[in-house]
């Protein structure tokens, strides 16, 4: 521990500028942050003519309809156009409010509010959550109309929303509600830690953040997901049968299997697993179920069986761990840094003695370039673990030595196809849009990768 807190007191010592030098931070970051939304904009302008084309890939030629691929084509035009809105819209929000001294005035706002009933500013952790709080349903108001253009216009076009108004009002109300319920007690401990452990507080961090993810791996499925969709189990019958085979024959812990009623907000289709190490539990959508055949379906959740046997979830919970780290250590040397919190507009008496949270929310700003690196690095890991499942499926019969799997990478094909078709996904993607947006490989990739473990597997058998 002591040689963890010594490497980290040489961190912050290298970056002891940040609390004395009167560095313009809110200059750096609206150029950072117009850096990336400029960038993000140029990807779609590289996407964008692949929109016109008007024939499929050759891999997707034989799987796709014409009025379906154009379909497609159409969408995804419409999407782009409203990506690049979107993107400028809220840009010039976050600019206006970073310039004109948004964060002082709710950390201000909060204090004022708190005053009137007479707490004063010793109060540092019930001000923090109203600050928090007050900067989040403040600034999230202005773009509420991108949500309902989304749902109402966009997807309601293509025939993906399901969702009525006050289903849309009720939904965003729960959310808030949530929101307030599970982030009060969470900002309460996060601050709790650091007025408690002082400079000593990475470790101690560290072991809250990971237990707050294990426990919210429990708690959202259970809990949070049942306030917004129903989860019933799946009805007797070959699906279920199949389901329950497979995961039997891999000793995978399925304690529950659900069909969850995705059909209530929107058409576009998925499956997922969660749970603990010992109890798991499988959630299909019904509107999977709806278009792919048993056998097809089953192909997919072989594919999930495959992110959990090649411990995906366990791997992504260490990257993101890595993550933390990084960041938190990071983090001292703008923990106590006036300058950082003047440059924003924060009163000389704030300024002095910076609140965390207040030095945490602008910390992050400035970390803002750190974070696309961080996510495009992110897609890269999560790409190489889709492939890693679709060949676990494609390698199935080998493993279970069961020749009634041999075609298990043609109905996990089908079923790809059924469900990009299905949801309208755009066919043609160029690389550096989807290297910076993309978690999964495209359909062709997948295609292509899925015939080259069959073929290799064949080989293998001669
Ligand atoms: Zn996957």
């Amino acid at each position: 521990m002591d040689f963890l807190h010594s490497q980290l007191r040489h961190v912050e010592g290298q970056l002891a500028f940040v609390s004395v030098d009167p560095i313009d931070w809110k200059f750096y970051v609206q150029v950072i942050s117009w850096a990336v939304t400029l960038f993000e904009s140029y990807l779609l302008l590289r996407q964008y003519p692949l929109y016109s084309k008007t024939e499929p890939p050759a891999a997707l030629a034989a799987h796709i309809s014409a009025s379906d691929f154009e379909k497609s084509q159409k969408y995804g035009k419409d999407k782009a156009k409203f990506a690049l809105f979107s993107g400028f819209y809220k840009q010039c929000l976050d600019s206006i409010m970073v310039q004109f001294g948004f964060y002082a005035w709710s950390w201000t706002s909060a204090g004022r509010i708190m005053g009137k009933f007479g707490y004063g500013v010793e109060y540092e952790i019930t001000q923090s959550i109203g600050f928090v709080f007050l900067l989040f349903f403040v600034s999230s108001l202005p773009t509420l109309p991108l949500s309902v253009y989304s749902t109402f216009v966009l997807e309601e076009k293509y025939g993906f929303n399901k969702t009525s108004p006050g289903l849309f009002v009720a939904d965003l109300l729960k959310g808030w509600g949530i929101s307030v319920v599970l982030l009060t007690p969470f900002l309460w401990a996060f601050l709790h830690i650091f007025n408690w452990a002082g400079d000593r507080f990475v470790p101690w961090l560290m072991a809250f953040i990971l237990a707050f993810q294990l426990i919210m791996v429990v708690v959202y499925p259970m809990v949070i997901q049942p306030l917004f969709n129903k989860l019933s189990p799946l009805a007797a019958g070959e699906l279920r049968t199949r389901i329950e085979s497979l995961a039997g024959k891999l000793k995978f812990p399925l304690t529950h299997l659900y069909e969850i009623d995705g059909s209530k907000r929107s058409s576009h289709s998925n499956a997922y697993f969660f749970g603990l190490p010992w109890s798991k539990h499988i959630v299909i959508f019904d509107t999977l179920i709806q278009q792919s055949q048993p056998d097809e379906v089953e192909a997919v959740l072989a594919h999930e069986l495959g992110h959990w046997y090649h411990l995906h979830p366990t791997k992504m919970l260490a990257v993101s761990q890595i993550h933390v780290f990084t960041i938190f250590a990071l983090f001292p040397a703008f923990l106590h840094a006036p300058p950082v919190l003047a440059s924003f507009d924060f009163p000389k008496a704030v300024a002095a003695h910076p609140p965390t949270i207040v030095a945490f929310l602008l910390f992050q700003m400035i970390l803002t370039p750190l974070e696309a690196f961080v996510s495009i690095g992110m897609h890269a890991v999560s790409r190489h673990f889709e492939w890693e499942a679709d060949r676990f499926a494609c390698e199935l019969q080998d493993k279970l030595s069961d020749e009634k799997m041999s075609d298990m990478g043609d109905r996990l094909g089908r079923a790809l196809i059924a469900l990009h078709v299905k949801n309208l996904s755009t066919v043609w993607v160029d690389w550096l849009y989807s290297a910076y947006h993309h978690s999964h490989p495209t359909l062709t990739e997948r295609l292509k990768g899925i015939e080259s473990f069959q073929s290799k597997r064949e080989k293998k058998k001669l």
